[in-house]
Parts: C-alpha cells; structure tokens; sequence
C-alpha cells in the first residue's frame, strides 16, 4: 500500500505557506516591489521568479553554509547557488584570493602564473591534456561543441533527453512521443534544432548506436549521471557502451562535469574511470567567481591545429574578452588548491548520504511512492517509488504544486533548496545538525500534507 497525496489538501497547504511567507519577509516584498519598476520581472535575471514564494527574498549576507535575508532571517543553505557555491560561501581562502588579485590588477588580456598552476590541477584532476578557460559552463560547452564541429567537420551534437548543459542553442531539444523537437518554451530558437541536434534517451544503447550509426554526428554531450531532471545514474556498463559506440563511429565524446564535480574532486569522470575527448566545467571551481574551463585530449588538441583554417585567436567564434581573467584564474586556484580538496569531499560525501537517510527515513514512515538518489556531496528526491533510468522517466515525475510546497515549507522554516530541484548540496561547511534539522521539517512537511487537520 502506498500513500496518495490530495491535491486539494496540498493547494490548501501552499496557499497557507504562501500567506506566511509574504507575512514573514516585509523587507524583501518591499525591495521586490521596489524592482519592479527598473528590473524585468523584478529580478536581476529571469530565472529568480522560480523561486516558491512568489518573489525572491533579497540576500543580505552568505556565509559558509548560511544565508541571512534583509529580513534578518537566518537560512541554512542547502541551493548553494545551485553548486556555483558548493565550495560554501565566502570561503576564506577564495575571498584572501580574490582581494588580493582585485588589489593588483583584475583583467589584462594577458597570462597569470595561476593559470599555469589550474590547467595543470585540472589536468591531473581529469586525465584532459589541454585546457582553456570561459567565464561560464555555457560557454564552456558552446565552444567544445564548435570544436568538435570543426575537426570532425561533421553537422550535428547528440544530447540526452532533458539534459541542461546552459543556454546552449543546440541543447535545446526533447523528446516528445518519441519525436525530437525544440524543447517547450525554448526562446527564440535560431534554427529548429532538429538541424543541430539528436536527441536520445540516457541510458538506451541501442538507440544511441543507431543514431550515430550514419557518421554525421560530432560529438555526444552528456553529463556522466543526469542532475538536471532529478539524478538519474548510469546503468552498469553504460558508460563503456558509450565509449565504444563514439569511439567505433569517430564520434568525439564530450562531458560536462559542471554539476558532477559532486561525485569527488575529479568529477565523475575520475571516479568512474571514464575517458572523455573533452570536457567542460564551471560553477564551482571558482568558488563562486565566473569561472568555466574546457579540456581536452592530445589527440583532439592535435586535431585542431592541424586545421590552419581554424580561427582560434581571432573573430572565429571562440573568445570572450574576460575569459580566462586574472581574477577569475586566483579564484580557481585558490579554491581547488584550499577547498574543494580530497579532504573536503570526504566530510561533505558522508554528509549527502546522511541527508539521503533522513529523507529515505520519513519517505519508509509514510509509504511514500518517492525515492531518494545520491550523488556524491549530491542528493534528490524524486516522486517515482524507483529510480528513473533516463530523463523521460524522470520527467515524468515532476508534480510542480508538491515541489513548491515542499521546498516553500522548508524556505518558511530556515531551510533554502534550489528552485529548480529537489535538491540538496552539501560543501565543506555544512554540518551534520544542518542535515539532521532537514530531516525533521522534511518529516513535518510531509506529516502536514498526509494529515488533514
Ligand atoms: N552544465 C550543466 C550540467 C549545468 O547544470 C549548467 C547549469 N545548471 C550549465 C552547464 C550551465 O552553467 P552556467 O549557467 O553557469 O553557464
């Protein structure tokens, strides 16, 4: 027997926790009014309005793993700007970093010793010979992917069903009723990107085998285990059919570590063993600074000065003027070298399984149909009784009210969880009391929503 939630009761509940959240955050409605009248949305970026409330609350200050509003409201951070803090807010060896580059110099258009100290930290994190830095995983993404085209010299990219590698143009597709077309609400589309693209769903071999069979694919673009619909993990084997299917097809194999950095300090891919042509990564590794790099193999490396034609200096596509910054570079070195170090992660990985516990613990209590996965210092819950293998599955257990709910009770008592997930991060400043407390006011969200007083 296994539990079924009541939507009336559930919408009774948000409007509820709605009330008490305009009620609670005088300060940040104000401000939210306020930027309405100069902010499109009332927001700095668009994506903002995700958040539960109906408005964002407006940050004062964020420490470690602690996030304090213009409310004086204190929060235990578990969003962690979705991994771009995962190495905890404000880490003092970043920050020392940070001032003392900001002091002497922020952007050049010329080379630090620091870049020298993060390609070759990334190089033995990865395995990937060659790297050059971006400001953003997007960009990261957007420039292996041309790339890829160029030495290839073959049209499309392969991604995975309900994969979110940034505003990249050519990942904007999905899967509907088995047919690829532009992913729903995708802006402005330049190009349908069935002329860009192929889509598959994650973990299907023989679908994958036969979409890259006919040789006019480029690269496939995936992340080592899906985060962004939910965390949905490799099946045994998958990886090494992957690698065997693009490596028999000339197929380069790109994959994007940005959210799996979670899985240890050489990503998935170090964990696991995997050998990517190239990689892409961002967020994290500048402990909160714009910071993105990509890496790639010799040979790939060799392949691309082998093509003069190529334009890598100049106007050919790929750039960015404050890429690769001096500032940006000290972050990175400063964070990897202090903070998201082999030490760190074996604190912060015990401390998602502990949350996954808790959160398995009242989902056991109430025989829910909800299932818990982690990743690394990474954990989700999801409202399928059993893991998706792939992103159709996964998608198909959303329940937007419930998420809302959920993450507006726990916004309501202290808690932050990133809008667009079920999701919690830990770093290296999250403490076990900060997983415990989640546990009991997951327990109490959920006792609420099955118990209509
Ligand atoms: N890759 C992955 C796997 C991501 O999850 C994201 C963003 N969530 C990106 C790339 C893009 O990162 P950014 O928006 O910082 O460029």
């Amino acid at each position: 027997m296994t539990t079924t939630i009541d939507h009336h009761h559930l919408r009774h509940l948000l409007e509820r926790e709605q009330q008490k959240f305009r009620d609670e955050h005088p300060r940040s409605f104000e401000l939210y009014a306020q930027a309405r009248q100069s902010l499109f949305g009332g927001v700095p970026m668009s994506w903002m309005m995700k958040w539960a409330g109906g408005f964002p609350i407006f940050m004062r200050e964020a420490h470690d793993a602690r996030v304090v509003d213009v409310d004086d409201i204190s929060y235990i951070d578990f969003c962690l700007g979705d991994t771009g803090a995962m190495a905890g807010h404000s880490p003092q060896a970043t920050t020392r970093a940070i001032a003392e580059q900001a002091a002497c110099g922020i952007t050049t258009m010329l080379p630090t010793e620091d870049a020298i100290w993060v390609g070759k930290e990334l190089q033995q994190r990865f395995g990937l010979e060659f790297w050059q830095f971006t400001l953003t995983a997007t960009d990261a993404n957007r420039f292996a992917i041309r790339i890829a085209r160029e030495i290839t010299q073959r049209p499309k990219i392969l991604v995975m069903n309900y994969c979110y590698h940034g505003s990249v143009d050519e990942t904007l597709i999905a899967l509907y009723d088995g047919t690829a077309r532009k992913r729903a609400g995708n802006v402005g589309a330049p190009v349908d990107p069935t002329v860009t693209s192929k889509v598959v769903e994650f973990n299907d071999v023989d679908t994958l085998r036969a979409a890259l069979a006919p040789r006019d694919v480029a690269c496939v673009l995936l992340e080592p285990a899906l985060t962004n619909i939910g965390i949905v993990l490799p099946d045994a084997g998958y990886h090494d059919a992957l690698r065997e299917i693009t490596r028999a097809t000339d197929t380069l194999l790109l994959i994007d570590e940005t959210h799996t950095l979670c899985a240890g300090p050489g990503g998935y891919t170090r964990a696991h063993g995997l050998q990517p042509d190239m990689l892409t990564v961002g967020k994290a590794i500048g402990g909160g600074m714009p910071a993105g790099a990509f890496g790639v193999t010799r040979a790939v490396a060799e392949r691309m000065v082998a093509r003069p034609e190529a334009d890598y200096v100049d106007v050919g596509g790929i750039g960015g003027t404050l890429a690769g910054n001096a500032l940006s570079l000290a972050a990175m070195r400063a964070t990897l070298e202090n903070v998201l170090t082999a030490e760190n992660y074996a604190r912060m990985i015990p401390l998602a399984a502990r949350w996954s516990e808790g959160v398995a613990r009242v989902i056991e209590e109430y025989q829910l149909p909800w299932h818990v996965t982690q990743l690394g210092c990474r954990a989700e819950y999801r409202f399928s009784p059993t893991p998706p293998r792939n992103g159709g599955e996964a998608h198909a257990a959303s329940d937007e009210a419930l998420e809302r709910y959920l993450h507006l009770y726990a916004l309501n008592r202290g808690i932050l969880l990133t809008p667009f997930h079920n999701m919690a991060l830990m770093s290296p400043a999250t403490r076990a009391s900060d997983v415990d407390y989640h546990s009991v006011v997951f327990g109490e969200s959920v006792r609420e929503l099955l118990n209509p007083a």
